[in-house]
């Protein structure tokens, strides 16, 4: 496999709720020119739509702003980036901890980050507080999971 970036793809789109799903299934079609299985292009929906709900409805909790969606193929790995500019995080390793929410409706689980830690590869999350959070996660397709388990 080379470093090379093979190919990318952009989307701007405002944080409106029915936006979740649009961009869920353009980053799939865009994942599926990797040759992976159902389960795999189910993990890289899944891992988006938590990171683009967290934009809309804590980034941009009570304001507009534009979700900024950035997929890169390298080889046989898939780069997702989705950033906003909102209200970013106070501590991110507090954040990323299971069942740690600051929703206080109690309809969020608190588990967002570990499902996009689970489902994906890599994950990293950069967030500047009152500036904005950008969320990165990589997969490899037909990685160790799958060669793990042999011909079972
Ligand atoms: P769930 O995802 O299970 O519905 P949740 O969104 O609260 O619940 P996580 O997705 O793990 O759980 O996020 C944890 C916390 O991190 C959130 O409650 C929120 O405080 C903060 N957070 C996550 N993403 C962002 C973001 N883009 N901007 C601001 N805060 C965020
Ligand atoms: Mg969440």
């Amino acid at each position: 496999m080379n470093n090379k970036i093979e190919n990318f793809m952009r989307l701007d789109f405002p944080s409106k709720s029915c936006n979740e799903s649009f961009s869920r299934a353009a980053v799939a079609a865009f994942a599926s020119q990797l040759d992976m299985n159902i389960e795999e292009l189910a993990d890289i929906k899944t891992a988006v739509s938590e990171a683009v709900t967290n934009s809309i409805v804590h980034g941009y909790r009570g304001i507009k702003g534009i979700i900024h969606i950035e997929c890169r193929i390298f080889g046989d790995s898939i780069t997702v980036t989705v950033r906003d500019e909102g209200r970013g995080i106070e501590d991110v390793k507090r954040a990323m901890q299971p069942l740690f929410t600051t929703d206080r409706e109690g309809e969020r689980s608190g588990m967002g980050f570990t499902v996009m830690q689970t489902f994906m590869d890599k994950l990293s999350v950069e967030s500047v507080y009152g500036e904005g959070t950008t969320v990165t996660m990589t997969k490899t397709i037909g990685g160790e999971a799958d060669a793990d388990f042999g011909e079972i």
